[in-house]
């Protein structure tokens, strides 16, 4: 296997087991299944219906004149395509899945009820603001709770995932920092090692130099290579907090007042806040601005599962470059602002930078999330994050007897381990992972963050009963054990077996993805 210096395979050498193999390519109640155009019939149609009478050709002479190349499915066949090719996404409704840094929770169904309900669901983005009154004072009374739980003063709604909320706030900053005539001059932004790979990619959007920070030995922030880094060259700062490490960032004040000192502003990656949530608030630790994911910590569908939401809260500094939409409540009555201009004429000064995005932001998402906070209170939402981070810290706990927890102490929402444990065994990071399928579990977060070799990341999040905790931790103390013997090695390299698809070249499909269907059917029907 190739390796990369991170201890992640670059190339897999290839399934070393004996596939099971069977007449139809099916396992067991897996069936296989070819996309539509592979098993279609071109020729025929899936209904049967008489050819319509008395209509004349109205299309003066434009008629198609070869086939359209659709595959003719009849009713059975094409639910059950559809069938199949859901029950091969793996979900949150499933089972456990402890994606580190990702926090997959269950999302209540109670949200989904309110979400549907015709008044949300089916209002049109374009429909008068006289008639959209509701879903205006919901995206108000969201955005206050925002501000309430963050402890800052403004927020930008419309941000529609975590790195579109970084975006936000990165060019925000920059528009602050042009606003005071240092654009040309203050051109590096500071990220530390173990940051989300979207803060590097932002800051660079925003057209900025990243420059990285080391991480000290227990996981954290090096506050004095940091101070050697400020400099009147310095936008800002991008840190993770809780961190991708698991770890609550302890010099956040330090942090933040070394920064401001320096002339520069502090961006919070928040997409951590259900870690923190009801217990502290960023306003407090000196953020600029942050991004919240209401698809991790409100509890939003996301992933295969729906679109996310990233909404940004500001400081005092940065308000008023927050972009344009947003909503004023005045005189009993709700009002979007769309634009700089309206913004003027509402009597508002501040210099915003415009627009981020067609639209307003992803109201189904604003309905659930706001169903989430109140159904829960904020007793509920400060419980979610302790139970949060007592499930971590228990799997933490249980799996310390055979794995290596990466730093010494407790964690926060997730728990670090590195491969120390596997050392001399043969079996990789990857090979463990891949086992976790054979038993039934998506894996964890597989080398990330960098700063750890041979990374696993697990968040269980706190909607995991005890009784499913101990499950997954018997299941990986098992599959720990079993590396460990030394009889195993061919069996880790094969997994996973049961899955219908083997181990996939990652690499040739990231880097060569075969995006487009080449339809030898229909140039055969031609
Ligand atoms: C999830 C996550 C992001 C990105 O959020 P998206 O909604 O996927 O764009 C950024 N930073 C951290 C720390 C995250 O966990």
């Amino acid at each position: 296997m190739t390796m990369n210096n991170q201890g992640r395979p670059t190339r897999t050498d290839g399934a070393t087991a004996t596939d099971a193999r069977t007449f139809t390519g099916n396992k067991a109640l897996q069936i296989e299944e070819a996309l539509s155009f592979e098993f279609g019939d071109f020729a025929g149609t899936g209904v049967d219906m008489p050819e319509p009478e008395g209509t004349f050709d109205r299309l003066g002479g434009l008629n198609r004149n070869s086939e359209i190349g659709l595959p003719g499915l009849s009713e059975p066949e094409t639910m059950r395509h559809f069938v199949r090719l859901s029950q091969k996404n793996y979900a949150i409704d499933m089972g456990p899945f402890p994606l580190g840094s990702c926090t997959m929770k269950h999302n209540p169904r109670l949200n989904e009820k309110v979400a549907r309900l015709p008044g949300f669901s089916d209002l049109h983005p374009l429909a008068p603001q006289s008639a959209s009154q509701g879903a205006l004072e919901l995206i108000d009374a969201l955005a206050f709770w925002l501000k309430e739980m963050t402890g800052m003063p403004a927020v930008a709604m419309s941000p529609k995932a975590g790195a579109h909320g970084e975006l936000c706030g990165m060019m925000a900053i920059k528009s602050a920092i042009e606003a005071r005539g240092e654009g040309d001059k203050r051109t590096r932004v500071l990220a530390p090692e173990s940051a989300h790979g979207t803060n590097p990619a932002t800051a660079v959007q925003c057209g900025f130099k990243v420059d990285s920070i080391p991480a000290d030995d227990t996981g954290r922030v090096d506050l004095a290579a940091l101070k050697d880094k400020l400099g009147d060259d310095v936008a800002g700062i991008m840190v993770t907090n809780p961190n991708t490490c698991g770890l609550f960032e302890r010099d956040i004040r330090a942090i933040a007042d070394a920064v401001h000192e320096a002339g520069g502003y502090f961006y919070c990656d928040g997409a951590n806040f259900n870690a923190i949530a009801g217990k502290a608030k960023p306003g407090d630790l000196g953020v600029d601005a942050m991004h919240i994911n209401l698809h991790k910590t409100f509890s939003t569908p996301h992933g295969g599962g729906g679109p996310g939401s990233g909404p940004t809260v500001f400081s005092e500094a940065l308000a008023p470059y927050a972009p344009v939409p947003y909503v004023v409540h005045k005189d009993g009555e709700y009002k979007l602002i769309e634009s700089r201009k309206a913004a003027k004429a509402d009597g508002d000064s501040a210099e915003s930078f415009g627009r981020l995005t067609a639209f307003h932001g992803q109201m189904g998402m604003f309905v659930r999330a706001l169903a989430y906070m109140l159904s829960h209170g904020i007793d509920g939402v400060r419980q979610a994050a302790e139970d949060a981070v007592l499930n971590a810290n228990y799997v933490q706990a249980r799996l310390k007897a055979e794995m290596t927890p990466a730093f010494e102490g407790y964690c926060m929402h997730e728990a670090l381990f590195d491969d120390r444990f596997l050392k001399d065994t043969g079996v990789e990071t990857i090979d463990f992972a891949k086992a976790m399928i054979d038993e039934g579990y998506h894996p964890m977060t597989m080398y990330f963050p960098l700063v750890v070799h041979g990374a696993m990341l697990i968040e269980p999040t706190e909607s995991e009963s005890k009784r499913e905790l101990d499950l997954f931790c018997d299941a990986l103390l098992s599959l720990a054990r079993r590396a460990k013997s030394g009889d195993e090695v061919e069996a880790f390299k094969a997994a996973p077996v049961h899955s219908p698809r083997r181990r996939l070249d990652e690499t040739a499909a990231a880097r060569k993805p075969v995006l487009r269907w080449t339809p030898s059917n229909l140039e055969a029907a031609e």
